[in-house]
């Protein structure tokens, strides 16, 4: 089944003409539970990846040893044993804190299926995205450890491979394991972070919304708002008006391409540390594919809940948060770099 993205509550470019300049597109993956195979664009799914080659690890220095069993974590999710909670996270395994631990499999994505997913080094197709099981690297220690795989498809189409595939015994958090989804790619157009544009801009788009927020409240004096929908949008008297922010510029969910949001760090500079280069979004991996702003919801989705159960990859990156991966415009064979909003 198709996933259809509903048109945005308003057109824009009609209040904002200079937004054209800045309209983008990115593409929707739209995850959803199914049985993806090797030759399938997936979160969750088998790699195309052949025995013979080494699976990536991390042999950074932490702890690999504490956290929930992943097969406890599946079980779990079926309701088979219980359910899994902070209260379950134990030491399970003395490793040396260099032990090389399988990096997990996230996703894999081909970029015949995906129109806005640029092309790795020497125009390799295939996309496998691994991050690390512990929040545990970078300065602060408690950072994710993402790792980019780029491959030509074609090299390995037909290849043997593992079955099941590497994982590790552990995970230092329950997020990190995804559960099998096929994808439904749909690109949409997309508008920048408010506080990626020119500030002038930023500026009018927010007086614009106090405006129409205080007009809104004015209504509500006369008529009380009392019909928020079957899905309870907000939950709080705030009225129900579509906003840049969660409504019209990016979009929530798994995605290829278009813009990264910067909605807990505010903006800072993403640029190549090869070439300098201010980077490009790749992907972003998000823990819900939408929220309480149901706006974006697929059609086809209407009578599912809103957050917090619209997690079908059960990933979860930060609080609730989303990863956002980066390239190199200017060579996609330099170093990705990643921030969690
Ligand atoms: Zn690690
Ligand atoms: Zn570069």
């Amino acid at each position: 089944m198709t996933r259809t993205t509903p048109p945005r509550p308003l057109d824009v470019e009609a209040v904002f003409p200079e937004l054209a300049a800045y309209r983008g597109t990115t593409t929707r993956l739209h995850p959803r539970p199914g049985a993806p195979t090797v030759a399938d664009s997936s979160v969750g799914g088998p790699l195309l990846w052949p025995t013979g080659e080494a699976w990536p690890v991390c042999t950074e220095p932490h702890d690999r040893g504490t956290g929930y069993r992943t097969r406890d974590v599946r079980r779990a999710r079926r309701g088979d044993g219980g359910s899994l909670g902070p209260q379950d996270r134990r030491r399970l395994l003395d490793l040396p804190d260099d032990h090389p631990v399988p990096m997990i499999a996230l996703a894999q994505l081909y970029r015949r299926d995906v129109p806005d997913l640029r092309p790795g080094p020497d125009g390799a197709d295939l996309l496998q995205l691994f991050a690390c099981p512990f929040d545990a690297h970078g300065r602060s220690g408690h950072g994710t450890k993402v790792h980019v795989h780029w491959r030509h498809s074609a090299e390995a189409a037909g290849a043997e491979v593992a079955d099941p595939q590497p994982e590790p015994e552990v995970v230092g958090f329950d997020g990190y394991v995804p559960e099998p989804c096929v994808l439904h790619p749909e690109q949409v157009v997309t508008y920048p972070f408010a506080g990626c544009l020119p500030e002038e801009l930023c500026e009018r788009l927010d007086a614009w919304e106090d405006e129409r927020e205080e007009e809104a409240e004015e209504q509500t004096v006369e008529q009380p708002w009392t019909d928020r929908g079957p899905d309870g949008d907000h939950g709080d008297e705030t009225p129900d008006i579509p906003r840049y922010q969660y409504d019209l510029s990016v979009p929530p969910g798994w995605r290829a391409g278009g813009y990264a949001s910067w909605h807990t760090t505010d903006p800072y500079p993403m640029d190549c540390q090869v070439c300098a280069t201010p980077m490009e979004l790749l992907l972003t991996v998000d823990s819900g594919e939408w929220d309480g702003t149901v706006s974006w919801r697929p059609v086809e989705d209407a009578g599912l809940p809103p957050h917090p159960h619209a997690s079908p990859t059960q990933v979860v990156f930060g609080r609730w948060g989303e990863l956002n991966v980066f390239a190199c415009p200017g060579d996609p064979g330099h170093p990705h770099r990643w921030s969690i909003q």
